[in-house]
């Protein structure tokens, strides 16, 4: 055990105490660091932080910073955000709360904002998110500041600390979440009321006002990738994200039992990038989805994805500290993916055409063009997307890579459990060996354009993609140059 873990403390079964030290008792407030449940409501950080403030006496800030610097920062993630950020500045104006948004344009704006913010704090309450760049955020924190820092878990319905290591795949977890779930299911996360409303609390810390108007504006001139463009289909916020929930409940959930699985129709949620940023929490969809009016059948294969495959995808990296490689794979994948390891690939492309969606496989094109122009994949289209990606390059490492670089490139949902885990799904995470045994899948599950394109109307779906602006800055770079003659065009 690392110094760090040994002074970890859990105070309940959502909240962990990073460090041992002691409360400012000369405080001004109590410092939520918002990082990943940006929202307002159903969040446990800030009710365990509005709790904290009101047994002081104190204020509650909310702080959100959006820096420059993060792997894949581009104008769609920016944008996304900060569509979000001027419905909660409203919201917790109204309930009383102190919220500063503060976008970090580039190295010669400040830097160390929570750290001086938590020196007038009695104690630091923040996001415990298992993924990305948040353990690290949190780790660090702790380094910088003298008062308590506490880690909540608001990720899915049950605690992540109710399972006390790596579930091996679905039909593992599958049963523990169903006891478990009688007991979290009815948890509304009711909000917390604040005793001290100071809204307008003067603090010393950079601040960035948002709205609808200046969004394009702020993310100009930030130094991050431009070549990206905000998602025309998708926009962030928790008020997007609840219209789009109001539909899928309404018009999707009724038959997503059979939609689910037919990219060419509007027949999935479309969530995830809402859940990813936090802008909705899984109670409130879980919510929604068991007061609807549909049949039974509906609502129990939507819950599956929502309940069981996301939280194993949080479990896993939870649990996993291998969870971004191929290390994480279960050892019958690694032994196939040995034994396959020189099998000749039927055709190795370069990243830049596979990123273009340039390839020789038509549907294949149509999930990467998807992915590029509106920062999405549909579910069912995703498998085939990264299954395919494995034959294209020389190494399963380097198919890998590449998947993981494009999916949290573009993605608006990347970056996430559920990224890795359905990427390494691809290499066997999470699911069993399948014959016959093939070249370069070995036992790996395998799956084939022209079987997918049997199970939907495939030619919509492409034709559908083509309808969205095309992205100059990756499209376009290999039609230019001759064509692979070697290779059949796959055509749906
Ligand atoms: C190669 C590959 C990459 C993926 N990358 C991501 C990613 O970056 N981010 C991401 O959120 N999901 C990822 N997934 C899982 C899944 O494809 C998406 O969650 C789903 O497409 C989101 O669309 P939706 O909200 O319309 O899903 P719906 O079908 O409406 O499902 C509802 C919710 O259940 C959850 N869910 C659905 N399928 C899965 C699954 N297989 N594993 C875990 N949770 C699931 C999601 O939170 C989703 O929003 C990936 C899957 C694969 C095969």
């Amino acid at each position: 055990m690392s110094t760090a873990e040994e002074t970890m403390k859990r105070i309940d079964e959502r909240v962990t105490l990073l460090n041992d030290a002691r409360e400012n008792t000369g405080a001004r407030y109590v410092l939520y660091w918002m990082q990943m449940f940006k929202r307002a409501t159903h969040n446990h950080a800030l009710n365990f932080a509005a709790r904290a403030a009101n047994e002081r006496g104190l204020p509650l800030i909310v702080y959100e910073g959006l820096k420059y610097y993060y792997p894949w920062a581009s104008d769609r993630l920016h944008t996304f955000i900060l569509e979000g950020v001027e419905e909660k500045r409203e919201e917790f104006e109204r309930r009383g709360v102190r919220y500063i948004f503060y976008l970090q344009r580039d190295t010669s704006d400040p830097k160390q904002t929570v750290a001086r913010l938590a020196q007038d704090a009695a104690l630091v309450v923040t996001d415990d998110f298992p993924c990305f760049i948040i353990p690290g955020h949190n780790r660090r924190l702790v380094a910088q500041v003298g008062v308590p820092v506490y880690a909540v878990d608001s990720n899915g319905i049950i605690p992540l600390s109710a399972f006390d290591k790596e579930e091996f795949a679905a039909r593992t977890i599958r049963p523990k979440i169903k006891k478990l779930l009688p007991r979290y299911e009815g948890d509304t996360v009711r909000g917390v009321s604040l005793k001290r409303r100071a809204p307008r609390l003067k603090v010393d810390c950079p601040e960035t006002k948002v709205s609808a108007s200046n969004i394009a504006a702020l993310v100009a001139e930030c130094d991050i990738d431009h070549g990206v463009p905000p998602s025309p289909v998708y926009h962030g916020g928790t008020r997007a994200g609840r219209a789009r929930l109001r539909h899928f409940v309404r018009n999707i959930l009724p038959r997503y039992d059979e939609s689910r699985n037919d990219p060419s129709t509007d027949g999935v949620s479309r969530l995830s990038a809402y859940l990813h940023f936090g802008f909705l929490s899984a109670h409130e969809i879980a919510a929604a989805v068991r007061e609807a009016c549909v049949p039974q059948a509906a609502k129990d294969a939507y819950l599956e994805e929502l309940i069981v495959r996301r939280e194993l995808s949080y479990n896993f990296t939870r649990f996993n500290p291998a969870y971004a490689s191929l290390d994480a794979l279960p050892k019958w994948a690694r032994l196939t993916m040995r034994e396959h390891d020189g099998d000749p690939r039927p055709a190795v492309l370069e990243p830049e055409r596979i990123e273009g969606a340039e390839t020789y496989d038509e549907l294949w094109d149509a999930t990467q063009r998807e992915l590029l122009r509106t920062g999405e994949i549909h579910n069912y289209a995703r498998m085939l997307w990264g299954k395919r990606v494995i034959e294209w390059r020389e190494t399963y490492e380097e198919s890998f890579r590449l998947l993981e670089h494009l999916n949290n490139k573009y993605a608006l949902d990347g970056r996430n459990p559920n990224s890795y885990a359905g990427i390494l799904w691809c290499f066997g995470k999470h699911d069993r060996a399948w014959g016959p045994e093939r070249e370069v899948f070995g036992k790996l599950r395998f799956m084939s354009s022209q079987s997918m394109a049997r199970k939907f109307e495939a030619r919509a779906y492409v034709e559908w993609t083509k309808s969205f602006p095309p992205l100059a800055a990756y499209e376009g770079k290999v039609a230019a140059r001759a064509a692979h003659t070697a290779e059949a065009l796959t055509r749906v």
